[in-house]
């Protein structure tokens, strides 16, 4: 694997990571703390995931109809995950974490992300207990998030339903008080919840001891009607069995049961499940004349905040969760360029290009030899590192959120809201071409299972789709995150670009892509204002997408000049020359390409909005 110097040259040369040491938060840490966590995982993800990753895809998860069946390699994984304490990493030594920073902790999750991305699913255990440390009662930290951390219990998020995925104000899931004294339950006010939730990763395993649902359903109001929109959405606990105060199971089966797996292009390796809630499979507590027909019916879910509070919950960590997934995309577009690298360094084919390669007695050459190639490694490259180290910029951001000075913890917030999207989608479609590309370099020999590429591409296929659709993140960044509070997120932004523009002018051998980012920088800027000039959000978002990939292009463009000024004039080691090369890459090939992508955004091109349907 070559991730590790990768990481290593980001976190500490380009980041200085190191320094978050200096915070009160982290102050147990250093560089051989944060070494020593690296090298675990990129031991446990060597030993325990990438063996298996293969495996996991041919056998899918099956259901016996009592239990999910998963292959004996995904239990240990998963147990070695556990045990490692990546699951409590980031949370305080009280909780018996390890106060680690999200950096490293996103850092460390590239390990296990190149080796088997969808071997493991503690990435949505960890979202669930985290955010029932932020919005749960003490109650509720203890007996569900407590054993979510420690690896007792598992966790999903249950938003989607079959009718609502990108409109979650649509969802119709509902819940009602459960009885007299619903309020009055120490786990929280209780209610019974009915509903079916869609393509609920995780949903149903063996894993642990249990499960611990997190639902988004609607109470009904007086009318007994659910109300409209998102304002109606609030949020529950629904453990699969249901626990007493004490933490430990009390034997009773809740109310969820699977009503089926989801047979998935790629991601195989986590289930995948359509659940039903409250539909009298598992009643429960009948005897005491409880649930929707009195006789056990309806899941019982605790209340999580407020009634009607439940998608800001959510939202509260969407920030972690979308740069996980955008590392996650990014971490298989990293696997895919690895394993070309190595193929096209091995495979001879071809000679070379003129009067040299005329003669078939001579020898082929490696395929790596061939300007075209290189062009499809350097591409691969110049995504994959790029997207790495926008990740952990934003990771570090995060780490600024909580622990900096209220100046700085705001100047994050704000940054974090306009580069998040980006953070998730970018590399979400062009990690995906990474892919893409490294089935090329394999030629035919790509398109097969004998070799790794295209399960990459597989599983990466999904990063597009979950967690905010590529258009729905779009309509996002162009609706609401660059205009948002006078459009002080994007000043943001534009500053650190300008400041990174500023220092590369000095620099004679990066002047040129300086003043080129300088004017895709200010391009961006113009095209966000003739987007709204009509003030009409029909109008502007209609080429939301196009805005998203220049937008977005921008970013990485910064993100490699960058990373470049840390590339000295004089003698360079072959890592400093493969990161201006990257650099150069990105400026000349693809760069010039948000001309075209922001044409139709600048100009509110209707084509796309105007086709009548009738014509397609
Ligand atoms: C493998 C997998 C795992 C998942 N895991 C989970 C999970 O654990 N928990 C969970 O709750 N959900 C999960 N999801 C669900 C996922 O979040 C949804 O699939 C996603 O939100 C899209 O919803 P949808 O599938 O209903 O598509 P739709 O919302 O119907 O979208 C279809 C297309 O229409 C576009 N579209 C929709 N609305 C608009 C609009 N207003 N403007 C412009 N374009 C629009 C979309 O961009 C998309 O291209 C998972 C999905 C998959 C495939």
């Amino acid at each position: 694997m070559r991730l590790r110097p990768t990481l290593d040259f980001l976190l500490y040369d380009w980041l200085k990571a190191d320094r978050l040491s200096e915070r009160a938060r982290f102050a147990d840490h250093s560089r051989e703390t944060f070494d020593a966590v690296l090298d675990t995982c990129e031991r446990i993800a060597r030993e325990k995931y990438a063996p298996f990753n293969r495996l996991v895809d041919t056998e899918e998860p099956r259901f016996d109809g009592e239990k999910v069946v998963l292959p004996q390699a995904t239990h240990e994984a998963h147990r070695a995950y556990v045990e490692s304490g990546m699951v409590s990493a980031a949370q305080d030594y009280d909780e018996g974490g390890m106060q680690l920073p999200y950096t490293i902790e996103a850092a460390a999750n590239g390990f296990f992300a190149v080796a088997s991305v969808s071997i493991g699913s503690s990435l949505l255990t960890k979202g669930n207990a985290n955010l029932l440390m932020v919005h749960g009662t003490e109650m509720q930290k203890q007996v569900f998030a407590r054993n979510e951390f420690g690896g007792r219990f598992t966790g999903t998020m249950c938003l989607s339903e079959p009718q609502a995925g990108s409109s979650l104000s649509d969802i119709t899931t509902r819940a009602v008080p459960d009885g007299d004294g619903f309020e009055s339950d120490p786990l929280g006010p209780r209610y019974r919840l009915k509903g079916n939730k869609m393509w609920i990763s995780a949903g149903e395993n063996e894993l642990a001891e249990n499960i611990v649902h997190l639902v988004l359903a609607k109470i009904p109001g007086p009318d007994g009607k659910l109300i409209p929109g998102t304002r109606g959405i609030s949020l529950f606990i629904v453990p699969k069995r249901l626990v007493g105060t004490d933490g430990q199971l009390t034997g009773e089966r809740n109310d969820v049961a699977l009503a089926g797996l989801n047979h998935k292009l790629g991601w195989r390796g986590t289930t995948n499940t359509l659940l039903n809630f409250g539909e009298g499979r598992y009643p429960v507590r009948a005897d005491q004349g409880g649930g929707l027909d009195g006789r056990g019916a309806g899941a019982i879910g605790y209340l999580v905040g407020k009634p009607h509070e439940g998608l800001r919950c959510m939202f509260h960590m969407m920030n972690e969760a979308r740069i996980g997934i955008g590392m996650a995309a990014t971490a298989l577009g990293l696997a895919g360029y690895y394993a070309s690298l190595e193929y096209a360094m091995n495979r001879p084919q071809g000679r070379p290009v003129g009067a040299a390669g005329k003669d078939p007695s001579q020898p082929q050459v490696r395929i790596i030899e061939h300007a075209d190639v290189k062009r499809m490694l350097l591409a691969q490259k110049s995504y994959g590192e790029g997207a790495l180290a926008l990740m952990l910029y934003c990771a570090r951001l995060v780490d600024e959120q909580h622990t900096g000075t209220p100046e700085a913890v705001d100047e994050a917030r704000l940054l974090l809201e306009v580069l998040t999207p980006i953070a998730k989608s970018w590399p979400s479609e062009f990690c995906l071409e990474a892919n893409s590309l490294a089935i090329q370099v394999h030629g035919g020999y790509g398109y097969t299972r004998d070799f790794p590429v295209e399960q990459y591409w597989r599983d990466n296929r999904l990063n597009m789709i979950h967690e905010g659709t590529h258009g729905i993140q779009a309509a996002d960044l162009l609706g609401r995150k660059v205009v948002m509070e006078g459009g002080k997120g994007l000043q943001l932004v534009a500053g650190r670009i300008n400041r990174t523009i500023e220092a590369a002018m000095q620099r004679p051998d990066l002047a040129e892509h300086a003043n080129a980012l300088a004017r895709a920088l200010q391009h961006v800027g113009a095209a966000t204002k003739a987007a709204w000039a009509t003030g009409e959000p029909a109008a502007a978002l209609a080429n939301a997408v196009p805005y998203m990939q220049a937008f977005g292009h921008v970013v990485i463009a910064w993100i490699w000049l960058d990373v470049a000024l840390t590339v000295p004039a004089g003698t360079r080691t072959p890592a400093e020359v493969g990161r201006l090369h990257a650099a150069r890459y990105f400026f000349h090939y693809e760069l010039p390409k948000i001309g075209a992508w922001l044409r139709v955004v600048e100009t509110r091109d209707p084509t796309c909005a105007t086709m009548p349907e009738e014509a397609f």
